[in-house]
């Protein structure tokens, strides 16, 4: 099933446990109007008005002090009627990321980026999810994950690791010749760079190899991936409609598993 396919049936079985509930709400605080942030929270609360969740969306002034959101964020974690509560990033700077991601109770960090979060991140999540969908076989498969972000690529190797994968990690040191050795012997790339076509066609690949796109570049418009469209491999997620649907439902499922665990 293609990922725009799989989404749509991911969110009727979404919509169907939602009706089950009087009410599933998280909260979207957004500090200042930065225009990408303003995409993304219109889209997270489309998505969730689509599936029956209520979003609460708190958008603050771009001069707020950090203490008045940290007293927002612990009068949302003991509210009973949120079980999900998200910080929009980038924050303006003369507020501390990390303090404000520490302050969310770990039982309502569904994006996961709390230590002890209960929730697995949104893109990795929605990766594996995408991949248990086709029953991919991970047993003793080799892995590769390129880069080593904490929101992709270390969350997607630990997840790999679990499935009994052999899971390799590259980044910015990584040896271009050791690169090409590990993309021969992959059977599931993971590609988080963030660079316009990093994995070409000068890469050597298994004819049955995975690659799963996770890059976002935008150039003159367009949206572009981390790997060349069209390589001769079994299967190669596009860039659009890849792997940001995948994130935005998983997502929503976090939601919901912080409503089904009566958070
Ligand atoms: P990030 O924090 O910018 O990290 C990029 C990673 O790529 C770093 O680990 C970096 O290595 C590594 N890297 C850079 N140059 C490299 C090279 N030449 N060889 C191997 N590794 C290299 O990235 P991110 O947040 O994970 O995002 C990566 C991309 O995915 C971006 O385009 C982002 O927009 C996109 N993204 C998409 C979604 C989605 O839902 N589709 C979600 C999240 C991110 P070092 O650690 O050594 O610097």
């Amino acid at each position: 099933m293609e990922i725009v396919d799989f989404v749509k049936f991911k969110k009727e079985e979404i919509k169907k446990e939602v009706s089950l509930f009087d009410e599933v709400s998280f909260l979207i605080i957004q500090v200042g109007d930065n225009e990408a942030s303003n995409a993304y929270v219109k889209g997270k609360i489309k998505d969730a008005l689509e599936v029956g969740i209520k979003p609460v969306l708190k958008k603050l002034d771009e001069n707020i002090k950090e203490e008045d959101i940290l007293s927002i964020i612990d009068e949302a974690n003991k509210d009973e009627s949120i079980c999900g509560i998200i910080v929009q990033l980038p924050l303006p700077s003369h507020i501390d990321e990390k303090k404000i991601a520490l302050s969310i109770s770990y039982k309502k960090d569904i994006d996961g980026f709390h230590p002890l979060s209960l929730f697995t991140p949104c893109t990795p999540k929605g990766i594996i999810m995408y991949l248990d969908s086709l029953n991919y076989d991970y047993e003793s498969k080799n892995a590769l994950i390129i880069g080593r972000s904490n929101i992709v690529g270390k969350p997607i190797a630990s997840l790999l690791l679990n499935k009994n994968c052999n899971v390799t990690i590259t980044h910015s040191h990584t040896r271009r010749d050791d690169l090409f050795s590990y993309v021969k012997n992959a059977d599931l790339i993971i590609v988080a760079v963030g660079k316009t076509y990093f994995l070409d066609d000068t890469f050597l690949f298994k004819d049955d190899a995975y690659i799963i796109d996770v890059g976002i570049n935008r150039e003159n418009g367009k949206l572009k991936g981390d790997v060349i469209p069209n390589l001769k491999v079994k299967y190669q997620s596009p860039v659009p409609k890849g792997v940001g649907l995948l994130t935005r439902v998983a997502l929503l499922e976090n939601i919901l598993e912080g409503k089904r665990n009566g958070i």
